[in-house]
């Protein structure tokens, strides 16, 4: 069986991960206000939806 020759460093490790993130499928960044919001609907921190403001708060 095949064996790794050297550990892992700790920042080769970490590169690894940069792409591994926990997020909720189907939600997007708000794109006025960066608010996690899920995708296809107007956002409830702003009440933007496709760059314009839908509903006023
Ligand atoms: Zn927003």
């Amino acid at each position: 069986m095949a064996v790794p020759k050297r550990r892992t460093s700790k920042k080769v490790k970490n590169q690894r991960r940069t792409h591994k993130k926990l997020t909720v499928p189907g939600m997007v960044e708000c794109s006025n206000c960066g608010e996690l919001t899920i995708s296809h609907r107007v956002c409830k921190a702003c009440g933007h939806y496709d760059g314009k403001e839908v509903v006023e708060l």
